[in-house]
């Protein structure tokens, strides 16, 4: 009898990205070009251009000699994103760019200008284990894990976009990070504390961007939220809370199963007192399922105390999914009733809407079109 294999059983071995100047620490670059027969100072010189000029091409490395600029450039910052596709709306003030990584892995990115910002929402993994009904990238499941370069060249490449002008109204500089697209940032810890310091490192060592206007987003990893507060980095944090009770969350957001509401809450609580940074929550409203008034009450009554602030999304519909948006209606009796409790409440923008918006919608497009 012939043994049949199951090969969807077996884990995906895959290779690793290759290595690169933004997985380390600065003081471990000088040391790694070292070891690939560089001069040591050259990693500070290839992190100068790479960080603070955000100069891609070794040809404009004018202070290193001109035989040896693509060596150091193959060696220390080989290029990890490749371009596959951009769409854009919003007569082009929002942008996402679909990626490809060294193993044909697909990651999604979205760069907004707004009149006062520029933000990019990034990838932290390509798909998702955290498994939430409603999410497109959760019903892929996870893939792997991004390196922190594979994080930081996003980042990069939207910092060149906002730089060269390539949105609407003039060159700009990229102020605002959100981890908000593919991916639970915290079951990526260590890759995603490197690319915070990415972030925040002031020139050359980094791109000097204030903690401030960075944002991690957590379905509530108690775990991962107690080590960020360790990290001393003042990032802000998101909670993607999306119901107030554990009876409906355990199905929504299936990590509350380990991790309850009020345990979520008192780690966001903790982490607000070590940061002085006012914490939000992030509440998809889904038609019929988390929008009545009575969780907003509930919502409510959890909040009126804590200086958190809701930031409420209307869920963008996944195609071929049962879950939907809320009613105008009762999208506006729930702001009213956590406004009446103090809370401060958004309703966030819908932009990205006509190009597939929700995380994880442009990648499985492009995988559909591919099968
Ligand atoms: S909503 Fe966020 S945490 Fe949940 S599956 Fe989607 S990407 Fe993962």
């Amino acid at each position: 009898m012939t043994e049949i294999k199951l090969v969807f059983d077996e884990p995906v071995q895959r290779k690793k990205a290759p290595k690169h100047l933004a997985d380390l620490a600065p003081a471990d670059r000088k040391a790694w070009a070292t070891e690939l027969g560089f001069p040591g100072y050259r990693a500070n010189q290839v992190a100068t251009h790479y960080f603070s000029h955000l100069a891609h091409d070794p040809n404009t490395w004018t202070d290193i000699p001109a035989d040896s600029r693509q060596a150091l450039a193959d060696a220390l910052t080989p290029s990890l994103i490749k371009l596959v596709r951009t769409v854009t709306c919003d007569n082009g003030m929002t942008r996402k760019d679909l990626w490809k990584l060294h193993d044909g892995v697909l990651v999604e990115s979205v760069l907004m200008r707004y009149t006062d910002r520029t933000t990019v929402c990034i990838s932290s993994q390509a798909g998702c284990g955290m498994n939430c009904p409603f999410c497109a990238t959760g019903q892929a499941g996870l893939t792997r894990n991004l390196s922190a370069g594979e994080i930081t060249e996003q980042i990069v490449a939207a910092a060149r976009t906002c730089a060269n002008g390539e949105l609407p109204g003039g060159p700009t500089r990229l102020s605002n990070i959100v981890f908000m697209g593919m991916g639970e940032p915290l079951a990526n810890y260590n890759a995603v504390a490197r690319t915070l310091r990415n972030i925040t490192d002031e020139n050359p060592n980094g791109l000097g961007i204030s903690a401030r206007s960075v944002t991690v987003s957590t379905v509530g990893l108690v775990n991962g939220i107690e080590k960020l507060m360790a990290e001393d980095l003042n990032v802000t944090l998101a909670i993607s809370l999306h119901t107030p009770d554990d009876e409906l969350r355990d199905s929504l957001v299936p990590i509350n199963s380990r991790y309850k509401v009020r345990e979520v809450l008192a780690a966001a609580d903790d982490y607000e007192k070590k940061t002085g940074r006012r914490y939000s929550i992030e509440y998809a409203l889904i038609r019929d399922i988390n929008d009545q008034a009575w969780r907003a009450d509930l919502l409510g009554r959890l909040l009126k105390n804590r200086n958190a602030h809701v930031n409420l999304i209307p869920l963008n519909p996944t195609p071929g999914s049962k879950w939907t948006a809320s009613r105008h209606e009762d999208e506006l009796e729930f702001v009213r009733v956590l406004e009446s409790y103090g809370v401060p409440t958004t309703v966030r923008d819908t932009r990205g809407r006509e190009i597939d918006g929700a995380c994880g919608q442009l990648a499985a497009a492009e995988l559909a079109k591919a099968d």
